[in-house]
């Protein structure tokens, strides 16, 4: 039997978070929750806060931590994530981190799985990824999927993330350096901290990561 699972799946961009957590999700039936992704649903909603986080997004910057807390404190409320949840692009400060243990105070423990990636190999794969404008799947980081330009699954057309040009990805890497690998030294000393190498192809890395998951404390795959 599968129980609860409080998931937060980190490392740099480009390291196949969003992938993982995909994967996990469908294989347990819990939500996966991307900050990237909804403050991306955010930016279309063309409110005031829409474009404050646009501009912050297309810098490769980051989004303030108060409109990131309050986004995830909102959705782990609601009733699909009582069974438990993937969270991938967050926490990435400090303060986030902090603030998600005030969350989930009384719950479950947390587990954190760390995708390991070295820096040029990142730069290679977001160079090479596309989003389907249509249906937002991501494609990519594999040198064999170069040659398509419609979506596989909707025939919808491929493109670059606005934010996935070279030198906003170097600030991005630069961000993740600065204000991120601090969060990973704040999990490190944990019981339920675990490293997977994520240079590998993505079916090895998902069974790494699900190796990981049932041997964290409390967890049965
Ligand atoms: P990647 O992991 O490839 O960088 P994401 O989709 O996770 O992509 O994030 C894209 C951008 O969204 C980030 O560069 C940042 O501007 C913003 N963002 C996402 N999650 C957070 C967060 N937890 N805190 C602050 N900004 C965030
Ligand atoms: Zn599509």
């Amino acid at each position: 039997m599968l129980v609860g699972l409080n998931l937060v799946i980190f490392g740099p961009p480009g390291s196949g978070k969003g992938t993982q957590a995909s994967l996990i999700a469908e294989r347990r039936e819990i939500p996966h929750i991307s900050t990237g992704d909804i403050l991306r649903d955010v930016v279309l909603s063309e409110s005031s806060l829409g474009e404050e986080v646009r501009v912050v997004m297309d810098s490769g910057k980051l989004v303030s931590d108060k409109i990131v807390n309050d986004i995830v404190r909102k959705r782990l409320v609601q009733s699909d994530a009582a069974r438990g949840f993937i969270l991938d692009g967050f926490p990435r400060t400090v303060l986030q981190a902090s603030a998600l243990d005030a969350i989930l105070v009384g719950q479950s423990v947390l587990t954190i799985v760390e995708l390991v990636v070295p820096d040029d190999e990142l730069v290679a794969r977001i160079s090479r990824r596309r989003v389907c404008g249509a249906c937002g799947v991501i494609v990519g980081g594999r040198r064999d999927d170069e040659a398509h330009l419609t979506c596989s699954i909707c025939g919808g057309d491929l493109r670059k993330r606005s934010d996935d040009c070279d030198d906003i990805v170097r600030r991005r890497l630069h961000v993740y350096h600065r204000d991120t690998i601090p969060v990973l030294e704040f999990y490190k000393p944990r019981q339920n901290f675990m490293s997977v190498d994520g240079s590998r192809p993505i079916d090895d890395v998902a069974f790494a990561v699900n190796d990981a998951i049932a041997g964290a404390a409390g967890v049965r795959s």
